[in-house]
């Protein structure tokens, strides 16, 4: 008796104590894994002949026996392969349920691994004991697995005639459940009609016929209709046929948030049918996700993932493509450089863009939600190999707006500057629209009624760097500083910025700026390379650096009172000055940064203490202790220190 892994134990235990109520899906489930095997076998045989079969998914029920089997003549699988991929749950089902898992709070288990494909899993829903007889394509033996569901499986050698495999389930007994009807031939095809229409090959099963007289017999009986979805007509397709072809085929369990189907007739001919998820996959930004649609000629599967149809930035989009313009005994070396492979993607790509710019016109809290799902993907496409695609993509982003506090398109920022035709697209970076709200620089720009956009993703900048403008509108970033803001100081005014300067003279540059209001300082950075830019090319290990500039809010009370100060109390307030404008940018704080504070607080709570101090003093002539560990300099009132 082998175990099962610790992880697929756990999630075992859900499905087979599951009170989820949708235990008929199992049987789509093994249907779906029965059409993959017959897809191997048959793609196999394009090139071995020998494999060719008269493909079928057979059903029989067994109600003395209280058994459900599921036959196919597919690929079949090895001892090993029955170990390996039987005894595990199929990681992805154990990745998207993990996720959920975390992300919701009051689902129970049972509820949430119903949305799942567990896959093969899912047969112990209904079985106590499931076993399958499995003989792969060119071996001469086959293997049984069989296993109670609980605490492991055993493998051992057998007999089968042909290559395929059989999953036979031993139906539980009925609780509260009515686990018979399963047992019923009748029902196992409504569920057929219901999940498995679309499968392409012929589900079979004998189902009785009453014969002109009372005579009861039965007959082999195609319970599907075999045509795939893709394949059918729009006025026989329902919209959730649709979704439901979509969440067992991609294994997820929400809605796509559209499905894009194209029916070209032309120099190359073909059908796509294509779904937007609702999420990106657990894994789409991890290197291991593999990007492509299915590629079918003439309904027989070629290629899974074939990624030559759909450009990297339109990666999280599924889907089919059916043609008949392909040679099946190409190799996919040679379908990769393919010409009518490359205009097929061509006409895709052309086709989502423009569904998504219909959506955007038509629906925008839909499109919103598709933005807001994959805006990484969006970005980086207008951004990636050197902005070759940023004419397609530019009127397709958003971006949250500080005004409208809602995502808008460049078009609509620049729509709402109205006559004004020279006027910067402002926009602020940080890493959420929170933190971003509460930067220092966006007072100015609201007192001006002026609209700026978020920059919250790490490529933004570098997007609006390559765009370079959007109608004649330059982007401009709020924390950049600009180059003579110094002109306009007096003599006084300047020699207070070039104390504060020389107090920070190896940190950073300091200048005037009048992009604040109830701040006294902020960070910006001048040149090139802006804050946000040197963070992105840091986390890549990178080591350009930002010139970092002190901006000054000179009308602030703060800054104003800073002339009157010297010494410590000088270098402290700056000092927390200086802090106070890393902390608003995002930083971390200096190690001088709290000495420097408790030191202006205690100076600040004795002078309190103080003044209260002289007001009952005539009464109660009191000494005030706080004199005592407040620096000498500033024992009174700072500003009276000179
Ligand atoms: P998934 O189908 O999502 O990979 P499953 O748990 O349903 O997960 O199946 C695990 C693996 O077992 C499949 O990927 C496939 O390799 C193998 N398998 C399952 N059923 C069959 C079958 N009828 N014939 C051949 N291989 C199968």
């Amino acid at each position: 008796m082998k175990k099962f892994k610790a992880e697929s134990k756990k999630l075992l235990d859900l499905v087979v104590n599951s009170i989820y109520t949708n235990r008929e899906i199992f049987l789509r489930e093994l249907i779906s894994n029965a059409s993959d095997a017959i897809d191997k076998r048959k793609f196999m045989s394009l090139t071995d002949a020998s494999l060719d079969a008269d493909f079928c998914i057979e059903i029989k029920t067994d109600e003395s026996k209280r058994t459900i089997t599921i036959t196919d003549n597919g690929v079949g699988m090895t001892e090993t392969e029955l170990e390996n991929n039987l005894g595990v749950i199929a990681a992805s089902g154990t990745e998207a349920f993990k996720k959920e898992r975390a992300k919701v709070d009051g689902k129970s288990d049972g509820e949430l691994i119903g949305q799942f494909g567990v896959g093969f899993y899912s047969a112990f829903m209904v079985a106590d004991n499931v076993t399958v007889i499995s003989r792969k394509v060119g071996e001469k033996t086959a293997h049984k697995w069989e296993s109670d569901g609980a605490a492991g499986f055993e493998v051992t050698e057998c007999e089968r005639d042909e290559a395929g495999t059989t999953v036979i389930l031993h139906a539980k007994p009925d609780d509260e459940e009515n686990y018979s009807q399963y047992l019923d031939i009748q029902f196992i095809k409504t569920l057929v009609k219901k999940y498995s229409d679309y499968i392409r090959y012929p589900i079979r099963a004998e189902l009785p016929k009453r014969n002109g007289g009372d005579v009861e017999v039965s007959e082999m009986t195609v319970l599907n209709s075999m045509t795939p979805v893709w394949k059918k007509q729009k006025k026989e397709l329902g919209e959730r046929e649709l979704e439901d072809f979509y969440l067992h085929t991609y294994h997820d369990y929400r809605d796509p948030i559209m499905h894009i189907s194209a029916r070209i007739e032309g120099a190359v001919e073909y059908t796509a049918l294509l779904f937007v998820p609702s999420e990106p996959s657990y894994d789409y930004f991890t290197k291991d996700y593999k990007r492509g649609l299915s590629l079918y000629c003439n309904g027989v599967l070629i290629m899974d993932k074939c990624a030559e149809l759909i450009p990297e930035y339109l990666g999280f989009v599924r889907g089919v493509v059916d043609t008949p313009d392909l040679n099946l005994n190409i190799s996919r070396e040679t379908l990769q450089h393919d010409r009518r492979l490359r205009a097929i993607a061509t006409g895709l790509e052309k086709k989502i863009l423009s569904e998504f710019a219909k959506l955007l016109k038509n629906d925008r809290d839909k499109y919103d939600k598709l933005f807001v799902s994959f805006a990484k993907a969006l970005k980086f496409g207008a951004y990636d190999n050197y902005g070759e695609n940023k004419d397609k993509l530019k009127d397709l982003l958003l971006y949250y707006s500080d005004k409208e506090k809602k995502h808008i398109t460049f078009k609509e920022y620049v729509d709402a500057l109205g006559e004004d035709k020279t006027a910067p697209i402002l926009y602020a970076c940080g890493e959420t629209v929170d933190k971003i709200s509460m930067l220092p620089q966006l007072e100015l720009s609201r007192d001006n009624g002026r609209d700026v956009l978020y920059f919250t993703d790490v490529v933004d900048e570098f997007v609006a760097r390559m765009l370079d403008g959007y109608d004649g509108h330059k982007f401009e970033n709020i924390a950049s500083s600009k180059k003579n803001e110094n002109s306009d100081n007096s003599d006084e005014q300047n020699a207070l910025l070039k104390r504060i300067g020389d107090k920070l003279k190896d940190k950073v540059s300091v200048c005037a700026t009048d992009k604040l209001k109830s701040y006294p300082v902020c960070l910006a950075a001048k040149g090139e390379v802006s804050l946000e830019m040197e963070r992105v090319m840091a986390a890549m290990g990178g080591a350009i650096k930002a010139e970092r500039v002190l901006q000054v809010n000179l009308d602030h009370p703060v800054i104003s009172s800073l002339d009157a100060l010297s010494g410590e109390a000088f270098d402290d307030t700056v000092t927390v000055l200086y802090n106070e404008a890393l902390l608003a940018e995002g930083y971390k704080t200096e190690p001088e940064f709290l000495p420097a504070l408790n030191r202006l607080l205690a100076v600040n709570g004795g002078a309190h203490r103080d003044a209260d101090a002289v007001k009952t003093a005539k009464a109660t002539k009191t000494t005030s202790k706080s004199a005592k560990t407040a620096k000498p300099n500033a024992k009174d009132d700072g500003a009276d220190e000179k």
